[in-house]
C-alpha cells in the first residue's frame, strides 16, 4: 500500500482529499467534527516533513453552483483551532484564487479550497476539472475514506496525473487495514444492524449481507417498507412503493440462505414529522392513519439488544430512528449500547456511516467499541467485495 508513511514531503505541496462533509448546525456550527480530526495526524506529518497542505473537501450536495450554506468557508476557523495555526481559503477550488493562493504556499502552511461540488465537473468526473485542481501541488494524498467509491474527479480522476506521487492518507490506509482484518477473520455469531431512511439505496448491501452474516436487523425509514410488504399496515410511515417487491425478494433470499432477517416488533409513532408531536407506540404492523413510525419502539430495542449481545462480530450502519428528534433517538441509543456491551464481552464491533457515527460520538462511546469508520457507503461497498475507485486510483 502506497503511503504517506515513508514519503518526505519537504518543500512539497500536498494536495489532500479530505472528508470534511460535517453536520453543521443552522448558525453554521459543527456538530460533529470527528471526520475533521481524523485527518489531522495526516496533515500534521505532512507539515512537519516541511511540506504544505491544499486541503480539498465536498461539504453537502450543492445542486446548481455555490450555495453559501455549502461553502467550506464555515470551516476554516475550526480547522485553524485544531491544528493550531492559521488555515488560509481560497474561495474557488479552480481559477485565479485557487491559484494565486496555492502558488503563495510556503512550507508549513495550510489552504484550504472552496467546495469542490460547487462545479458539477466534480461528480461527473471531468478530466479537465481534474486537471486543473492536480496543476494546484506536487503531491495527490487521499484520505477521503467516505468518498472512495465514488468516482469523482477530486477523490479519483485526480490521480491519472501524479504517476507515482500518489499515495493513500494515514486515515484511508488505517480504516483499510482495520476492515481488512474483519473480513479476513470474521467471528461468528456475525450480525450486521442496518437502519437510514430508504431501501432503495441499501439493496445491494442487504443481498451481500445476506450471503455473509447470520443475523440482519433492519430499522430506519427502511423497515416500513418491508412491513408493507409483508401485508402489515404503516399509516403514514415512510415508503418505497416502488420497493414492495425488492422488499419481498430480500425477504425470500434470506430465507433460501438462511439467515435471519429481524423486522421491529413495535415503533414509536408521531403524528407528524417533529419532535413536537403526539407520540405513542404501536406494533410494527399496526400503524394507524395519519400516524408515522420515527423509531423503533421498547420491546424491538430489547429484542435488537439482545441478538447484538449475544454476536461476536457486529456491523452498524444506519440509525435506528430519526436521530435529528431527541425523541425519537432512543432505538439507536438502544443499539449504541448493546454494541458497547458486545465489545466488552470480546466481540470485534465496526460502526460506519455519517449519522451512526453521530450518535456513537454524540453519546461520547466512540472509544469503547472496536472500531469507529469515517466511510458510510465506502464502507459497505468495501466490505461487499467491491473494486473502489479511489482506492484503484491510487494503487494504479
Ligand atoms: P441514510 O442516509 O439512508 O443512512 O438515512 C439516514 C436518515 O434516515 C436520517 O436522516 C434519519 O432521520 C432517517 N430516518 C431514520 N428513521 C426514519 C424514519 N422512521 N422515518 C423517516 N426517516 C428516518
Amino acid at each position: 500500500m502506497k503511503t504517506i508513511k515513508d514519503y518526505n514531503f519537504s518543500g512539497k505541496k500536498a494536495i489532500i482529499r479530505a472528508d470534511f462533509n460535517v453536520p453543521l448546525d443552522k448558525s453554521y456550527n459543527i456538530t460533529d467534527d470527528s471526520r475533521i480530526r481524523a485527518t489531522l495526524p495526516t496533515i500534521e506529518k505532512i507539515l512537519e516533513d516541511g511540506g504544505s497542505a491544499i486541503l480539498v473537501s465536498h461539504l453537502g450536495r450543492p445542486k446548481e453552483g455555490p450555495e453559501d450554506k455549502y461553502s467550506l468557508r464555515h470551516i476554516v476557523d475550526h480547522i485553524g483551532n485544531l491544528l493550531n495555526r492559521e488555515v488560509k481559503f481560497a474561495d474557488d477550488c479552480i481559477g485565479d484564487s485557487a491559484i494565486e493562493k496555492a502558488k503563495e504556499l510556503k512550507p508549513g502552511e495550510v489552504l484550504l479550497l472552496e467546495n469542490v461540488r460547487f462545479y458539477k465537473e466534480e461528480t461527473k468526473g471531468d478530466k479537465e476539472f481534474a486537471k486543473k485542481l492536480a496543476s494546484l501541488g506536487d503531491v495527490f494524498v487521499n484520505d477521503a475514506f467516505g468518498a472512495v467509491h465514488r468516482a469523482h474527479a477530486s477523490t479519483t480522476i485526480i490521480a491519472e496525473f501524479f504517476h507515482e506521487n500518489k499515495m493513500f492518507g494515514h486515515l484511508l490506509s488505517r480504516e483499510l487495514n482495520s476492515i481488512d482484518k474483519v473480513l479476513s477473520d470474521i467471528k461468528r455469531p456475525y450480525v450486521a444492524v442496518i437502519g437510514g431512511a430508504k431501501v432503495s439505496t441499501k439493496i445491494d448491501v442487504l443481498n451481500n449481507l445476506i450471503d455473509k452474516a447470520d443475523d440482519i436487523i433492519i430499522g430506519g425509514g427502511m423497515m416500513f417498507t418491508f412491513i408493507k410488504a409483508q401485508g402489515g399496515k404503516t399509516g403514514d410511515s415512510l415508503i418505497e412503493n416502488d420497493y414492495l417487491e425488492t422488499a419481498r425478494n430480500i425477504l425470500s433470499y434470506a430465507k433460501t440462505k438462511g439467515t435471519k432477517i429481524h423486522l421491529p416488533i413495535d415503533t414509536v409513532i408521531a403524528d407528524e414529522f417533529s419532535n413536537e408531536a403526539n407520540i405513542k407506540s404501536c406494533n410494527s404492523d399496526q400503524i394507524p392513519d395519519g400516524w408515522m413510525g420515527m423509531d423503533i419502539g421498547e420491546k424491538a430495542s430489547q429484542h435488537f439488544s439482545a441478538i447484538i449481545e449475544a454476536s461476536n462480530n457486529v456491523l452498524w450502519n444506519g440509525p435506528m430512528g430519526v436521530t435529528e428528534m431527541p425523541n425519537f433517538a432512543s432505538g439507536t441509543e438502544a443499539v449504541v449500547k448493546a454494541m458497547v456491551k458486545a465489545t466488552e464481552k470480546g466481540a470485534f464491533t465496526l460502526v460506519g456511516g455519517g449519522d451512526s457515527v453521530s450518535a456513537i460520538s454524540q453519546l461520547g462511546m466512540d472509544d469503547q467499541v472496536s472500531y469507529v469508520s469515517t466511510g458510510g457507503g465506502a464502507l459497505l461497498e468495501y466490505m461487499e467485495g467491491k473494486e473502489l475507485p479511489g482506492i484503484k486510483a491510487i494503487q494504479e
